[in-house]
């Protein structure tokens, strides 16, 4: 069988429940065009043949045993932010490069308890910090469609390992808009969720009061599976929210599209830097709603300005706090031959982190500084009330908010953006992390150079089931999710 990667998650729960193939099959299978085209997107950073043909033959004991789990043998990808016992968790860092887990991120145990086999660990912008991969210790991802272009970042490896067929699904996660932004430059569809829906125990830490997992994969459908699997509340994650889950496969069509209500953000159509063929795209997909029963509503959202910096203060001050820890002593990279103790934190972080990680802690600590703390850090948190008050004022309006992930496609690899450029792009995604809200990327064309552009829908909290929803309807009336990458159709 040679189109197993081709499958959807529907397709390969029942293919593996029915016995048409068995999970040690499609595991090879997975494991086969790794070995084969991998070498060209650079996706992934470590890859455990030996784990995942383990959980494969687990797996298939428990199908013929008649107690598996409906998901249990399907193939996932984590990304390298996700601690894996036994595993490397390198989070694209030089500092963490020679960590070998001792324990796994909640959402691996969840993956582990459903069956799901683990492929592999695969690659991202250095602890996060980026909107490219290209920061991480082992070199850019290529994105699929174009392999001179970058698959976006952070999680830029979970987004080329689907869009290559190199895994039929990915964690990700999302600071300010990590999931979100790379499934738009891959065409495909990815959900960040409510700040608190995943836990993030054994996520390493970027930004506390930002981060979120979620799932990546080329349907809102297969989305669905995953979050049935990751989603809900962990002892271990005081954040996590003890909320009861819904079941987003089962909500698939919950979500009636006519008659729903599409905030249309004026002064995020007026933004600059966003280019004609995203907007053209954007606008036809905005229109498709409309015609399959949407109403388009006019909303305003009047502190785009303020995404940027706010972001950028808040983040990055977080970041400061969070990698004080990698100090040289309690694991991660030491430097050689210190000779003393302030020798061995300062080289050891030196030569440990990358310059973007580095550039965050300057601006973080600066922040929190004690001259600064109120001028900068305090006067960022009061501004990022005001957003999501501006987010819950437009929700009495309307159910959803339309965007686009980003005001970009892909850029080419070693564009060089200044930091401030880089930064500017993610003015689509940021403000959703801000506010702790939910939103998702589904693919809606491709602009002059082919490579695929993103619609972002935004909910109000806990609206992940009627993102996924209408996506899912939208997806069931076009077919720019099935649209394959030029490298997956080249080794299709
Ligand atoms: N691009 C953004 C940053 O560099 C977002 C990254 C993320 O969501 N992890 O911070």
């Amino acid at each position: 069988m040679t189109n197993l990667h081709r499958l959807s998650i529907r397709e390969l729960s029942e293919g593996l429940q029915q016995g048409k193939f068995s999970s040690r099959e499609l595991t090879q299978h997975y494991l086969k065009r790794i070995e084969k085209i991998d070498a060209q997107v650079k996706s992934y950073v470590t890859v455990t043949p030996e784990l995942a043909l383990n959980q494969a033959d687990a797996a298939d004991a428990a199908i013929k045993a008649g107690n598996a789990t409906a998901l249990a043998g399907i193939p996932l990808a984590h990304k390298d932010i996700f601690c894996t016992q036994g595993v490397r968790t390198s989070a694209g860092s030089k500092m963490l490069d020679n960590f070998i887990s001792p324990y796994d991120a909640t959402v691996v145990v969840k993956a582990k308890e459903a069956g799901l086999v683990t492929l592999g660990k695969v690659n991202m912008d250095e602890f996060a910090m980026g909107s490219t991969s290209e920061s991480s210790y082992y070199g850019a991802t290529k994105n699929p469609w174009n392999l001179d272009y970058v698959p976006g970042g952070s999680s830029g490896g979970s987004a080329a390992v689907v869009a290559a067929d190199l895994a039929p699904f990915a964690t990700g996660t999302d600071t300010g808009g990590s999931i979100r932004q790379p499934a738009s430059f891959c065409g495909l569809t990815g959900l960040k969720p409510t700040y608190g829906r995943v836990s993030r125990f054994g996520i390493i830490a970027f930004a506390s009061s930002l981060d979120q997992a979620g799932p990546m994969a080329r349907s809102a459908e297969d989305c669905a599976y995953l979050m049935n699997v990751i989603a809900g509340h962990d002892a271990k994650d005081s954040t996590s929210v003890d909320k009861e889950v819904d079941d987003y496969v089962a909500n698939m069509n919950a979500t009636s599209v006519k008659g729903l209500r599409i905030g249309i953000p004026k002064q995020y159509f007026n933004v600059a830097g966003l280019a004609a063929d995203v907007k053209a795209r954007v606008e036809e997909s905005l229109k498709k709603l409309e015609d399959m029963g949407a109403i388009l509503v006019e909303v305003d959202l009047n502190m785009v300005e303020a995404y940027v910096p706010t972001y950028y203060l808040i983040a990055p001050a977080e970041a400061s706090s969070n990698l004080s820890r990698y100090d040289g002593v309690r694991y991660g990279y030491r430097c050689e031959n210190p000779v003393d103790l302030m020798d061995l934190y300062k080289r050891s972080r030196s030569e440990g982190f990358g310059e973007e990680v580095k550039r965050r802690i300057l601006i973080g600590t600066y922040a929190l500084s004690a001259g600064y703390y109120d001028a900068y850090y305090v006067k960022a948190q009061k501004v990022r009330r005001l957003i999501q008050q501006d987010f819950l004022k437009a929700f009495e309006q309307v159910d959803v908010i339309a965007a686009p992930s980003a005001p970009t496609t892909a850029y080419k690899i070693g564009a060089n953006l200044s930091p401030t450029e880089m930064y500017l792009g993610d003015v689509y995604t940021l403000a959703v992390n801000l506010a702790g809200l939910p939103a998702i990327n589904a693919p809606v064309g491709l602009d002059d150079h082919n490579l695929p552009v993103g619609l972002q829908l935004i909910g109000n909290y806990w609206s992940e089931s009627q993102l996924l929803s209408i996506v899912h309807q939208y997806q069931q009336n076009t077919d720019f999710h099935t649209q394959r990458a030029a490298i997956a159709e080249e080794n299709a």
